[in-house]
C-alpha cells in the first residue's frame, strides 16, 4: 500500500501497520519527516474539549499516548501542566458552568478560581483551571516511529502530483517527476494538503489550509505552568520546559506585530 505524507498520522499508521506484520508499504513524503504541522505545533494535549465526541476521543487518545511511553525509543516527556481559561464575562462563566458539569461527568472536572491565584497573570476576574491537561514532545514521537519503520518501509522523498484511478477504482499515484507507482491501496495523510490531492481522485472533502500564526520566544525563567487560553484576545500561550514561551493567535488579520500581551 501507499501512504502519502510522513507527518504524525502517516508515520503512526506505517508504524502500527508494520507492528501488525503488514509488508510492502511505501511512504511518500514531499519534503522531510514532520515537514507539516506535526513538527510545528504547540505540543499540548487536553481532555477538555467542548463536545462529547472530542472528549471521548481525547480520553482514549491520551490513554494510548501515555501507554506508548514504554514502547517508544525516545521518551516523549509527557507532563501535566493544566489548561487555564480566562473567563472575561458572565456569558463565558455560564458556558463554563455547563462545560464543568459535562467534564465532571467524565471525572475530569476542573475548578473555578481567581485568576490572581496564578502569580504570572496580572488579571482580575474568574478563571477555570483544568489540571489534567498537559504537554509532550511531538518530535520524539515522530522520530520514534521513524526509527522503527525506516528499514521496514520504502520511504520515498518525492511529491505526489496525482492519485491515479480507473473506472472508480484507485490504481496508484503519479509523482511530480512523472514516475507512476501502481497500487490499489492509497492512504492520504497529507495534512492540510489532503483536500487538493483527493480532488485528483474526484473526491471532494472539506479539507483546506487555514493559516495560523505561532510565536516562540527565547528562553526565559520558567513561570507559566498551564497553557492559557484567552477567548477575548483570541490567543493561547504556554511555557515549555526548556524555557521558551510559545503561543498562537486566532485572529489572522491582526497578527502579533500589532498585538500586546501587556497583561502578563
Ligand atoms: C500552529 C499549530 C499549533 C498546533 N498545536 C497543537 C497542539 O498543541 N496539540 C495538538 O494535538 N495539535 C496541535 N496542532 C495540530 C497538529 O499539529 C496536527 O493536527 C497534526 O500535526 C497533523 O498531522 P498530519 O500527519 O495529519 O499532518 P502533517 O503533519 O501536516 O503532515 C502531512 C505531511 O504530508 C506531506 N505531504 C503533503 N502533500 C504531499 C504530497 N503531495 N506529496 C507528498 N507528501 C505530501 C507534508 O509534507 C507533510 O509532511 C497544531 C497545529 C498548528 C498548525
Amino acid at each position: 500500500m501507499i501512504i502519502i505524507g510522513a507527518g504524525g498520522h502517516g508515520l503512526s499508521l506505517a508504524y502500527h501497520l508494520v507492528k501488525k506484520g503488514v509488508k510492502d508499504i511505501i511512504l511518500v513524503e514531499q519534503s522531510r519527516i514532520g515537514y507539516g504541522s506535526s513538527s510545528r505545533n504547540a505540543s499540548r494535549f487536553r481532555y477538555h474539549f467542548y463536545s462529547k465526541e472530542n472528549i471521548e476521543f481525547a480520553l482514549e487518545g491520551i490513554k494510548y499516548l501515555i501507554s506508548q511511553k514504554k514502547e517508544l525509543k525516545y521518551n516523549p516527556l509527557i507532563y501535566k501542566t493544566g489548561y487555564l481559561w480566562l473567563l472575561h464575562d458572565e456569558n463565558l462563566i455560564e458556558s463554563f458552568k455547563k462545560l464543568h458539569s459535562l467534564w465532571s461527568s467524565y471525572s475530569i472536572g476542573g475548578k473555578f478560581l481567581e485568576c490572581r491565584e496564578f502569580e504570572f497573570l496580572k488579571v482580575n476576574g474568574t478563571c477555570y483551571f483544568a489540571p489534567q491537561d498537559g504537554a509532550f514532545h511531538h518530535d520524539y514521537i515522530l522520530y520514534s516511529y521513524y526509527e522503527e519503520i525506516k528499514d521496514k518501509v520504502d520511504i520515498k522523498y518525492a511529491k505526489v502530483s496525482k492519485i491515479l484511478h480507473n473506472n472508480g477504482k484507485i490504481t496508484g499515484i503519479k509523482l511530480e517527476s512523472g514516475e507512476e507507482i501502481k497500487d490499489d491501496v492509497v492512504i492520504v495523510t497529507a495534512g492540510v494538503w489532503s483536500g487538493e490531492l483527493l480532488k485528483t481522485a474526484n473526491i471532494n472533502l472539506p479539507i483546506y489550509p487555514d493559516r495560523k500564526e505561532i510565536f516562540i520566544t527565547e528562553d526565559v525563567k520558567f513561570g507559566i505552568k498551564p497553557l492559557v487560553i484567552d477567548f477575548k484576545r483570541e490567543i493561547y500561550f504556554s511555557h515549555t520546559l526548556k524555557g521558551e514561551i510559545i503561543g498562537g493567535i486566532e485572529k489572522e488579520d491582526i497578527g502579533f506585530k500589532e498585538f500586546s500581551i501587556s497583561f502578563l
